[in-house]
């Protein structure tokens, strides 16, 4: 398989550059992960299925991929909260881990090949630290250990963040930060009161800083920098300047990220969706009014990472009846061109000739390695959505061309490689004794009718469907989509 050329807007040079791995067969790949103290909100949803649509266009490009999320399951809140119920740091993130977990498979998130904790990396952290402290940019206070800022001249390269201001010897201990505010960052947090959780080392009893959690674990994962290190916009400054900070002070000979990608926010009334503003749904108050975990998935990828996503319901609506429109389309081919036992081998056999189809091909793929261009490789979902409908509504589809249903549907397929959120399998409906075989026979039925002008057959089709609790809708293009009545 040859490789497409991605281009991503690499955050460290701010422009959009060619993206070149060390191999393109063993890309790495590291993202910030959730901290497991709640269930994640959808805004932070937003980011980890950002993560999933960089796997899955890379995968579609012909790269091999060795990618890496961690978990951050110790840290204030964590420690916190954990005391306030009177049990261990581990019982308490257990079940928030598992929640995370449950919810990426609830939204076809394709899982990784490593999950690092923090918890499970503390060697690996106090090791950092040790490697720093001979370079010369740690010094201690009170028990704590934090990174000098003043002594390492690259701070501020990733996030173009004004050193200027820098509070010289004023540390930050905690772990949320005010924005923008520049001062050393604790590295090794000393055991403060006999509850807290903490780790006996060489470098002293007590807990890491959020920040070195990722360094270390990039080094532990990998041995080395990566290709590609991902989070959401707000955590280009200061956690992943501390990161770079940390990871290129103990190592300056190396290479840390090649590309660093951010992901913006996820909105609601043009603000920040966040647990502390109280402005959140979570995939569950989400699910309970009745929505499908694909559409919440479509919805949430159909935008450019780069771009604010203003979250509502309508807009959810909105996302429901566009892939409702692509879902109904796929099932019309796999009708029309008799095509449900095909699926299962329709990746054996991927025919590309059509000159029609292979443009659009063309186009999605292109429009993915352009910075993963999502809405654009819509557009090309949708253009393919229209030529089909063209044929089935037209008579070619008459004379059996067959090539086109079968290549339309491998194409559909592939683009679904990217969405996951079609199926091409016939739907069980719980309707008694309705397939959808049958509810499509009576939109052709009926459409025939209509061109015909024959319209009370059509109208008694639509309400003999009615009466079943199908209901149809007439497309502007002049196609027809049922759906189930509420
Ligand atoms: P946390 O669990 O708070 O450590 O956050 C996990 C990820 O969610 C991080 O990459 C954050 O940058 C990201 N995140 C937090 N809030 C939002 C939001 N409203 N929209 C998109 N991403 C977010
Ligand atoms: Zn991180």
């Amino acid at each position: 398989m040859t490789i497409v050329p991605f281009v991503f807007q690499n955050s460290k040079s701010g422009k959009k550059e060619t993206f070149v791995p060390k191999d393109p067969l063993n890309v790495s790949i590291y993202s910030c992960g959730p901290t497991v103290y709640n269930f994640a909100h959808i805004g932070n949803i937003r980011s980890f299925l950002f993560v999933d649509v960089l796997r899955r266009s890379l995968l579609l490009g012909g790269y091999k991929l060795n990618q890496s999320m961690n978990i951050t399951d110790i840290d204030d809140k964590i420690i916190n909260e954990s005391i306030k119920r009177k049990i261990s740091v581990e019982e308490f993130t257990k079940p928030w881990t598992e929640a995370f977990f449950k919810d990426l498979e609830t939204l076809h998130v394709q899982k990784l090949e490593h999950y690092p904790k923090a918890t499970e990396s503390i060697d690996d952290m106090v090791h950092l630290v040790e490697t720093l402290k001979s370079n010369g940019l740690v010094y201690e206070k009170d028990g704590n250990l934090y990174f000098s800022i003043q002594k390492f001249s690259r701070y501020g390269e990733l996030s173009k963040i004004d050193v200027s201001g820098m509070k010289s010897g004023v540390r930050y201990d905690a772990d949320e930060y005010e924005k923008d505010d520049v001062r050393d960052f604790v590295l090794w947090k000393n055991q403060k009161t006999e509850e807290e959780k903490c780790w006996h080392t060489k470098i002293g009893t007590g807990r890491p800083g959020w920040h070195l959690e990722c360094s270390a674990m990039i080094r532990k994962v990998y041995g080395s920098g990566v290709d590609i290190h991902t989070g959401g916009i707000d955590l280009l400054f200061p956690h992943h300047e501390n990161e770079a900070a940390q990871s290129i002070g103990a190592y300056p000979n190396e290479e840390f990220v090649g590309t660093w990608l951010h992901c913006e926010h996820l909105l609601v009334d043009g603000e920040k969706m966040s647990k502390s503003k109280g402005n959140f749904f979570t995939l569950r108050d989400i699910l309970e009014k009745g929505y499908d975990p694909n559409v919440i998935r479509y919805h949430l990828i159909s935008a450019h990472y780069r771009s604010k996503l203003n979250f509502s319901l309508s807009k959810l609506e909105e996302s429901k009846t566009a892939m409702e429109r692509v879902q109904n389309t796929i099932y019309r081919v796999l009708e029309v061109g008799n095509l449900w036992d095909k699926v299962s081998k329709i990746e054996e056999s991927f025919d590309d000739s059509i000159p029609d189809l292979q443009k659009i091909n063309l186009e999605f793929i292109n429009a993915l390695a352009d910075d993963l261009n999502v809405p654009k490789a819509l557009a090309s979902v949708f253009e393919l959505v229209r030529i089909v409908n063209q044929f089935l509504d037209s008579s070619a589809k008459d004379s059996a061309d067959s090539d086109f249903l079968k290549e339309s549907l491998q194409l559909f397929y592939k683009m679904n490689k990217l969405f996951a959120v079609f199926s091409f399998e016939k739907q069980i409906l719980s309707l008694d004794g309705i397939s959808e075989e049958w509810i499509l026979a009576q939109i052709e039925a009926r459409k025939i009718a209509k061109q015909n002008k024959d319209f009370s057959t059509a109208d008694k089709i639509r309400k003999e469907l009615e009466e079943k609790g199908i209901l149809l809708a007439d497309t502007k293009e002049g196609n027809t989509t049922w759906k189930k009545a509420q």
